[in-house]
């Protein structure tokens, strides 16, 4: 079977979103028959970049099983050297046609960085990285952090689309990356960028 396109890959993800968040979800490639299947191959139609918080599980929310995605996940899903690594991963190496950068409402790390940020405090260690991956978002959302989360989803996007490795396969057409917000609420994606 030849992998789906970057389109085809982003329909199936919405398709999926969309039972979860009727709640139709069906679950799929969550068998004995799937396991046995991808022990052998892994074909992963997308990479889901989204944050640690535990309500925002990619494979739930997209109604996926094993095998179809690769799921990356920091907080507030910032990135640094070794993270983007682990995306370069799916694209280079498995053909993956598909990123989505994924925001949530109500992100607990955006707020604590736009908290510090606004009382210019400094978290305990390694916390304070984050606050500072999120700096240029604070700084452009003017307090408002529904508005720090989508900016900082949208920064995070560019920033990969500038990635070396990532940019030749998007000049190809072999690769899309689209930036989503989540809704805490509704369960629903809808897309930022
Ligand atoms: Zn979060």
């Amino acid at each position: 079977m030849s992998p789906p396109t970057p389109d085809e890959a982003w329909a199936r993800l919405r398709e999926g979103n969309r039972r979860w968040a009727s709640d139709t979800a069906i679950h799929p490639h969550q068998d004995r028959a799937r396991r046995a299947e991808a022990a052998r191959k892994q074909e992963p139609y997308a990479v889901v970049v989204s944050c640690i918080d535990s309500r925002v599980a990619p494979e739930l929310v997209f109604d996926t099983g094993v095998g179809d995605l690769l799921s990356v996940r920091s907080a507030a899903q910032t990135i640094d050297p070794l993270v983007s690594g682990a995306i370069e991963y799916g694209p280079a190496e498995l053909g993956t046609p598909l990123i989505v950068v994924l925001g949530h409402q109500r992100c607990g790390a955006v707020a604590a960085a736009a908290h510090a940020l606004h009382e210019q405090t400094t978290l305990p260690g390694h916390l304070q990285d984050i606050v500072e991956a999120l700096r240029p978002a604070y700084r452009r959302a003017h307090g408002n952090v529904d508005k720090m989360i989508r900016i900082n989803t949208a920064d995070v996007v560019s920033k990969l689309k500038s990635d070396k490795l990532l940019a030749a396969r998007i000049a190809r057409k072999q690769l899309k990356i689209v930036g989503g917000y989540y809704s805490l609420d509704t369960g629903q994606v809808t897309r930022v960028v």
